[in-house]
């Protein structure tokens, strides 16, 4: 790595700019499924959600016949419960009673048994929609991951290029000045990562921001030529950069 400790404040700052929107522009570029891939992964995702559904509706479906066939259990012991009561019927009210009791159970049971053969009916199906997913998606798998494997290395490598960017950017921020780093990141901030500006010529004595484009004033030029104290654009208000090497 080449280090460069002779650096003045403003043109570490100009440094960590750049190496900064690398950074953005790679990791933003790592999520950015390339044309020629798109389908791949449109349809790859369309096999992955299809298959979901499938275990989604199947596991709903037998938590439900959990349900009833517990439900169906207690209702039964309730049947139980009420026909032990038979012995103490003594007049017809109480034994209209008592058979009310009994049929009113016995309906609830039913309601549920056909519930649970309706829920059989679909889950029938549902396994029938999900079988051929299944054998079908480790082929699946195994073939979107030989299509995506380039790219998938690129986006390694894109990582690894943006953290090592980061990493860059750290390292220049060590020894400047606390306040003048605040600034730079509320600009920053605020300017969409642009927090340092290029002083551009625009005549011999003709000077211009390069984000805004704004004229600069003759006395801000020379202030910026004599000094390498720092000057803001008086119109974007980020911090101006007068590289003498380019803009001169
Ligand atoms: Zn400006």
């Amino acid at each position: 790595m080449v280090d460069k400790p002779s650096l003045n404040p403003l043109d570490r700052l100009f440094k960590i700019q750049e190496l900064l929107s690398e950074a953005r522009s790679k990791a933003e570029r790592r999520t950015r499924v390339p044309d020629h891939l798109q389908h791949v992964e449109a349809a790859f995702q369309d096999v992955v959600r299809r298959r979901q559904e499938a275990a989604a509706k199947i596991q709903k479906a037998e938590a439900r016949k959990r349900v009833l066939d517990g439900e169906i259990a207690e209702l039964n012991e309730q049947v139980q419960r009420t026909q032990a009561k038979r012995g103490a019927v003594k007049t017809n009210r109480e034994y209209g009673a008592f058979l009310d009791e009994l049929d009113q159970t016995q309906r609830a049971i039913r309601e549920r048994e056909d519930e649970i053969l309706r829920l059989e009916e679909a889950l029938q199906s549902a396994h029938a929609e999900a079988a051929p997913l299944e054998e079908g998606f480790a082929a699946e798998q195994a073939s979107y991951d030989e299509q995506m494997g380039e790219w998938r290395a690129e986006q390694a490598r894109l990582l690894e290029e943006a953290t090592a960017a980061e990493r860059a950017a750290a390292e220049l921020k060590v020894g400047i000045d606390k306040r003048l780093l605040v600034q730079f990141d509320r600009i920053a901030k605020m300017r969409e990562g642009l927090a340092i500006a290029r002083v551009v010529m625009a005549g011999p004595h003709q000077a211009a921001c390069s984000a805004c484009h704004v004229r600069l004033r003759p006395q801000l030029l020379s202030d910026l030529r004599l000094s390498r104290e720092m000057v803001t654009c008086e119109s974007c208000k980020r911090i101006l950069y007068f590289d003498a090497a380019t803009s001169a």
